[in-house]
């Protein structure tokens, strides 16, 4: 029996505003027939680990959602959000940002 990687497990690992970007990709990885193996988020970065099937069309997909993602609030999904450190590095919204530190 094959060992189950941590997409087989858990599914994606990401903050839910990243859905929109990270969804579609995934349907798309696997339309290509990628079999991921992990999807999650680190250190604001959006990391995806492709078991087999890897093309460098894939990998383009990936390199353009994680460039996405980098701007792409993780909490609400808004757009033009930068990444914050305070603790842990994490991309968020202004407003996210403020809700974050209420007393900053
Ligand atoms: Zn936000």
């Amino acid at each position: 029996m094959k060992a189950q990687n941590p997409y087989q497990l858990w599914g994606k690992e990401t903050p839910k505003g990243w859905d929109s970007v990270v969804d579609p990709l995934i349907k798309q990885l696997v339309g290509m027939g990628c079999n991921i193996a992990q999807v999650k988020e680190k250190f604001g970065d959006l990391r995806v680990y492709i078991d087999e099937g890897y093309t460098s069309e894939a990998g383009h997909l990936v390199s353009e959602a994680t460039e996405k993602c980098s701007t792409t609030c993780a909490k609400c999904g808004a757009p033009d959000s930068q990444i914050r450190s305070g603790g842990w590095l994490v991309v968020l919204c202004d407003a996210c940002e403020s809700e974050r530190k209420p007393h900053a």
